[in-house]
């Protein structure tokens, strides 16, 4: 039997990470998984060093870091993400939530709070939404509001996985919908929505990216046209959908912020702008229609 502790497996992860290699998994990966498997209080990897992993722990432990190092990101291991401080299911049918997407949601929430208070019910329509990850995050902050929230997505595995995560984040308020896009959803002789929002593919087919980016569904990542495909599409069809005086919120590549403006200002709307990243970069374009 293998006599691991928590001390010698902290050593075990310094010599994992130790060398300099561009693409190393980051060490929280390795302690995060290592607190996981011992289903302990992240504090006991300072607190209780002497514990004695199990040879079951030790085996699960080990098997997860050779994963991580054939580059399955550590979320898939532990089948979860925090975003909005919400805990996410996730799985290989959906992207891993990223943090710049709360840029999105903290965007859309401000907008909302600015606009005059009316009492009739509104709608927002989140396009691909994977995980779930923005609607069920706008869903618990508008949940005391008048908000219905559809989120579609074309793969019925990714709609099996956000509907866990509206359940285990107590939101009711939104409608699942298998879709393409837009295609699934009834033409109305109104427009349906107040807010289309949306985290599409947006990685130019051959960004050398992609590469570090193998376990995400490549669909819910890479477009074609300079990864710029999908975008065109959902904003060029937005204005059948949306009120108004609606907003049209949605997330793309830090070198795309000049030709989404361009897309969203061809197809009519106004007040076009550009919100960075937390890193500083273009990420999230908004317009509202005329
Ligand atoms: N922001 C993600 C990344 O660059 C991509 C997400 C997307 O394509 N929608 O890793």
């Amino acid at each position: 039997m293998t006599v691991s502790t928590i001390r010698q497996i902290k050593q075990q992860i310094q010599q994992l990470t130790n060398g300099e290699s561009d693409n190393q998994q980051p060490s929280f990966w390795f302690t995060d998984w290592l607190v996981h498997v011992i289903d302990k209080p992240a504090i006991a990897l300072m607190t209780d060093e002497d514990y004695q992993l199990s040879d079951s722990e030790v085996a699960r432990f080990n098997d997860g870091v050779v994963k991580m190092q054939q580059g399955i990101p550590l979320a898939y291991l532990t089948g979860q993400q925090e975003f909005w401080s919400l805990s996410f299911r996730v799985n290989e049918h959906t992207l891993i939530p990223r943090p710049d997407t709360e840029v999105l949601v903290e965007q859309v929430l401000n907008w909302i709070n600015v606009q005059p208070v009316q009492l009739n019910t509104k709608r927002l329509l989140d396009l691909g939404t994977g995980s779930g990850c923005i609607a069920i995050s706008l869903a618990y902050e508008l949940k005391h509001a008048n908000w219905q929230i559809v989120a579609v997505d074309l793969s019925s595995e990714a709609l099996e996985v956000a509907q866990h995560n509206a359940v285990s984040n107590n939101v009711a308020n939104v409608e699942f919908i298998q879709s393409s896009w837009y295609q699934a959803l009834p033409i109305c002789d109104e427009p349906q929505f107040d807010i289309i929002v949306s985290n599409p593919p947006y990685i130019d087919e051959t960004d050398e990216h992609l590469a570090g980016l193998t376990a995400e569904p490549i669909s819910a990542l890479s477009a074609p046209n300079q990864g710029l495909a999908d975008i065109e599409h959902i904003v060029q069809q937005a204005t059948i959908y949306l009120c108004t005086g609606g907003l049209l919120a949605i997330e793309h590549g830090y070198d795309q912020g000049n030709a989404v403006r361009k897309l969203f200002l061809d197809s009519g709307f106004e007040s076009v702008h550009t919100v960075k990243d937390y890193g500083g970069n273009d990420r999230v374009t908004l317009g509202q229609v005329q």
